[in-house]
């Protein structure tokens, strides 16, 4: 969620630290400011556990220019999102084209000044808290809090794309609560519901690395996207899965499995390719999923 109490980060670049002392003393009362005084500085500010909200960006530096370290932050799905707003003495339509090209939200001339800077950057960064709580929203599940199906969808693409591009590997598990209907029928579809939060949630405490993702695929069915894991990473979560949601207890007495809420699993991982989608890694999932399931249930399997 985001915490509007909690003051903006800003990060500012320019090569000549008379501007960055200028900027910082003009914004630093409103918002937390970091500095780089070049390119690949910034690429790591940027980069980091802590992204900024909004890069002022200067134009002409040594080294990797405005437009290139833009252009890179709007290439990267983990930084496109971050407004970058270049603040330069080149001044000509020509070069204005150039920076909203190269995907910038907002240009500003040099000598600037401070009322149009400040006003500005308010503006920008109020525009990017309001794009990502509507986002935050439309990605959540309503019951379980957790991911929806957009975002699952969302992310499966997002890191496709990523391990084709780097060569890596990457695991799907598909997750089917045991018998769920016969529990809603029995203990009523109150209960189910607050069961299905107390699995959903089971499952995202169960996750320790941040790039991991499970969410709610539908009804009662999960998802739970792996980067950069293998077959035999995937089938450690898996176990990690069904290990915690047997530790909730859950009664469940018409289930025929088990006494208590359990889940099957199909666990599916491969390298993804150009040749090759993401609906094929589904298919893979769903195949073991649906072995796992005719097989006795409370198990995974793999395709
Ligand atoms: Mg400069």
């Amino acid at each position: 969620m985001i915490e509007q109490s909690q003051k903006q980060n800003i990060l500012i670049v320019d090569d000549e630290p008379g501007n960055i002392k200028v900027l910082t003393e003009l914004l630093g009362s409103k918002f937390t400011i970091r500095a780089a005084t070049n390119g690949e500085k910034a690429l790591k500010i940027v980069g980091s556990d802590k992204p900024p909200d909004l890069v002022l960006l200067d134009v002409m530096m040594p080294g990797i220019d405005g437009y290139a370290v833009c252009q890179r932050l709007k290439t990267d799905p983990y930084t496109q999102n971050i407004p970058v707003i270049f603040i330069t003495s080149k001044d000509s339509e020509e070069d204005q084209v150039k920076g909203f090209k190269a995907g910038a939200v907002d240009y500003i001339m040099k000598p600037f000044s401070p009322v149009v800077v400040e006003a500005r950057v308010q503006t920008h960064v109020e525009l990017k808290i309001q794009r990502e709580f509507l986002k935050e929203l439309s990605f959540r599940d309503g019951l379980t809090g957790i991911a929806n199906r957009r975002r699952f969808n969302d992310y499966l693409s997002t890191v496709w794309d990523f391990a084709v591009r780097e060569a890596s590997p990457m695991a799907l598990i598909m997750i089917d609560l045991d018998h769920f209907k016969g529990y809603n029928d029995h203990y009523g579809h109150q209960a189910g519901d607050t069961c299905l939060i107390q699995v959903a949630q089971a499952m995202g405490a169960a996750l320790r690395r941040k790039v991991d993702l499970v969410a709610r695929y539908g009804g009662e069915e999960f998802g739970c996207i792996l980067p950069k894991t293998d077959l035999d990473g995937a089938f450690l979560i898996a176990e990690r899965f069904s290990d915690s949601i047997l530790a909730l207890q859950i009664p469940h007495s018409p289930s025929t499995t088990c006494s208590c809420v359990s889940i099957s699993q199909g666990v599916a991982s491969t390298m993804p390719s150009k040749d090759s989608s993401p609906d094929d890694l589904l298919k893979m999932a769903d195949q073991a999923l649906y072995q796992a399931k005719e097989t006795g249930r409370n198990r995974y399997c793999r395709c």
